[in-house]
């Protein structure tokens, strides 16, 4: 059974949220309505009431039916491989943009395809931490990569251990995000850097989609960020924004909050499978390529990607 409380912000301490939008779990489905609202002191948006910690684990599927613990892309049919390599060594290339070679270690690793093509950079040595067991299993035992199972506030590595932090879509998931800048901030040596991927609530499908935007992802989005706001808590801890810029994911959002407004229509079915591989092919992404090619350069992509360096 879920538990539901009710949390101040963790962000400023504010309490009595605003309601910004409710909806169920439209990944997995369930009753149980779910709030995201806005934080009359901060601005950040959170989830309130939320799972608890010790009841949100119920919510995650520990298998790869979650989109995050799918295979890595060793196993993937070629197209698909070829398309998810390409936006992997975009990631890589983000990273090597501002650092050049040493030790990174990527939060929420998953099955650790990130990892597994970041270790390829020539001078880079890679480690992954994760907490579902199944993912990181998978990424230590069929991948090959050293993972260290937990969160990265236990795991207690040495102050400036690391040439590069990395969390793709992790921040939004976290309960104490002020605990875990904090601690990616004391790893990274002088001059590292924390590469941040996260919903963009800047972002236009927000406001297309309103409740229905993929970026809520309800019940296991738990505080979305605007960028400017997540500059700020990052300057509190010595993380200077040196790079900001939506560039991958943008037409897989869109796609995912389309078949969302669909399936309010018409239900869960064979004809909204069938328009979310139509709307996935490769003639729709070719065609679609000019519109996220222009959104994403204006900075409204569902998803955007901050890079932090640590003050000297
Ligand atoms: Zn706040």
């Amino acid at each position: 059974m879920v538990e539901l409380e009710h949390p101040a912000c963790e962000i400023c301490g504010a309490t009595a949220p605003d309601p910004v939008a409710a909806r169920t779990d439209l990944l997995f489905g369930g009753d149980t309505v779910y709030t995201i609202c806005r934080c009359g002191g901060c601005g950040v948006l959170y989830q309130h009431p939320r799972p608890t910690e010790a009841t949100i684990g119920q919510l995650y599927p520990h298998d790869t039916s979650y989109p995050s613990y799918r295979r890595d892309v060793a196993v993937e049919p070629l197209l698909r491989r070829l398309d998810r390599r390409y936006g992997l060594a975009k990631r890589c290339r983000l990273v090597t943009r501002h650092v050049q070679a040493g030790h990174l270690l990527d939060v929420g690793c998953a099955t650790g395809d990130f990892l597994s093509e970041m270790r390829r950079q020539p001078g880079w040595s890679v480690m992954g931490i994760e907490p579902s067991p199944t993912a990181g299993r998978y990424a230590h035992d069929q991948v090959g990569l050293t993972v260290v199972a937990g969160t990265l506030n236990d795991a207690a590595f040495a102050d400036a251990s690391f040439d590069a932090v990395t969390m793709w879509d992790v921040l939004e998931h976290v309960y104490k995000p002020r605990e875990v800048i904090a601690e990616a901030a004391r790893i990274l040596r002088p001059g590292g850097v924390l590469v941040v991927n996260h919903p963009n609530t800047a972002s236009l499908d927000r406001r297309i989609f309103t409740r229905l935007w993929v970026g809520y992802e309800l019940p296991r989005h738990l505080y979305l960020y605007p960028p400017e706001l997540l500059r700020q808590i990052m300057a509190e801890y010595g993380l200077r924004e040196v790079e900001r810029v939506c560039f991958y994911g943008s037409h897989a959002a869109a796609v995912d909050s389309l078949i969302y407004l669909v399936e309010q229509r018409i239900g869960r079915g064979w004809a909204s499978r069938i328009l979310r591989k139509i709307l996935r092919s490769l003639p729709v992404r070719v065609a679609a390529v000019p519109y996220f090619t222009l959104t994403d350069r204006l900075g409204l992509g569902s998803n955007v990607t901050a890079v932090f360096a640590r003050k000297p």
